[in-house]
């Protein structure tokens, strides 16, 4: 039992470190070079999931309930420099905080949207949304099996992570 229970535990070290290294991050810009601004309003093939998020916000948080307004383009988030060593060292997606009355703004990376299956869409733009739509911030925090408690992870979960608590971490998403 105890080599079953080794093996096991083995499995998810080298899981969480494909995430590592397949993965990385997203940060919560405030600088304001890179792609920002950009144009306004929500790309094509990002609305459906703009509109997921928002139907998913009236089921947890009530009919009347509406987040920050969020312009979501692609772009190139190259730019932009993890200074966290916890995380990796490619920013995929970025959320930035707007003053006033503008709209926050949420920039995709292309590439890592065109490899990426409908999943982990949904979890890299429920991410970011979260950043910017509902202002959450990164939750670190890992369960016993180390699998991340909150889509709010600060690298981006994988589908064979997320498919099967899919469920869960949307509603998590909107618990706070
Ligand atoms: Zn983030």
């Amino acid at each position: 039992m105890t080599r079953l229970r080794q093996h096991a535990a083995n499995k998810i070290t080298s899981t969480l470190v494909l995430i590592a290294i397949l993965f990385s991050s997203c940060i919560l810009a405030v600088k304001t070079s890179g792609p920002f601004p950009i144009k306004p309003g929500i790309d094509a093939a990002l609305r459906p999931y703009v509109d997921r998020f928002q139907r998913y916000g009236h089921q947890y948080k009530g009919a009347g309930w509406h987040g920050h307004d969020v312009y979501v383009q692609f772009g190139d988030t190259s730019s932009f420099v993890v200074e966290d060593p916890k995380l990796g060292n490619r920013v995929i997606g970025v959320c930035k905080t707007a003053t006033g009355n503008a709209p926050n703004e949420i920039v995709i990376d292309n590439a890592t949207w065109n490899s990426a299956d409908q999943y982990e869409r949904e979890a890299l733009i429920f991410h970011e949304l979260g950043h910017c739509a509902i202002d959450r911030q990164h939750e670190d925090a890992v369960d016993n099996d180390g699998i991340p408690i909150s889509l709010m992870y600060p690298s981006l979960i994988v589908s064979a992570i997320y498919a099967p608590r899919r469920d869960y971490y949307i509603k998590e998403l909107f618990s706070r």
